[in-house]
């Protein structure tokens, strides 16, 4: 299967890593026709201001939300997930505005800026997984059909829509594959 991941800004080549170790090909998004024949889409961490304003200078920000309103499977961590989000407390910038979460930009990991914790995500292993925060988002509330999928220490850390899951963590720079696999099964 390819696998685009968008490639503005942000931690690319680590998720393009973990797509080729899994067995798929990792497609590099940075213009809309690299989108073809992609059976899902990565939203990296980075900078969601500046992930958001690449998106519309590149004039992909409006049809990238229809394929994703059309089913696309996407997944955005950390920044990826603030540019999912319908609602951002405190701001408002270019993004997709897709999904029914409101996220709080730097809400988590903000005062020592990065941690790592093992926890057990039930939906994805029985295994404890290694979650690297690093000035990520927290998902304040959810709306309609939105499935918590984790929490740590209380907060909503990742969550699900139909075709679309966020995470506010980087599973990319951990060298655990299991939620890079539990996407690509999104995917099939
Ligand atoms: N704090 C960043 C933002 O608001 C996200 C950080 C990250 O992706 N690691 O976009």
């Amino acid at each position: 299967m390819k696998i685009g991941v968008l490639s503005l800004q942000g931690d690319v080549i680590e998720h393009i890593n973990h797509i080729t170790r899994l067995g798929h090909v990792g497609i590099e998004i940075k213009k809309l026709e690299d989108m073809n024949g992609i059976s899902g889409i990565i939203l990296p961490g980075g900078e969601s201001t500046t992930i958001g304003k690449l998106l519309r200078e590149t004039k992909m920000l409006m049809p990238l939300r229809e394929k994703i309103i059309s089913g696309l499977p996407v997944w955005g961590t950390c920044a990826g997930m603030i540019l999912l989000a319908k609602y951002i407390e405190g701001v408002d910038l270019e993004h997709l505005k897709v999904m029914d979460i409101k996220v709080k930009r730097n809400a988590y990991g903000s005062q020592i800026n990065s941690f790592k914790k093992n926890v057990v995500i039930n939906e994805i292993s029985s295994e404890p997984l290694p979650l690297v925060f690093i000035r990520g988002p927290l998902i304040t509330e959810v709306f309609n059909d939105v499935k918590v999928i984790c929490r740590v220490d209380d907060n909503i850390v990742a969550a699900r829509q139909n075709n679309m899951f966020a995470t506010s963590f980087h599973p990319e720079l951990t060298d655990n594959l299991e939620i890079h696999k539990y996407f690509i099964n999104m995917c099939r």
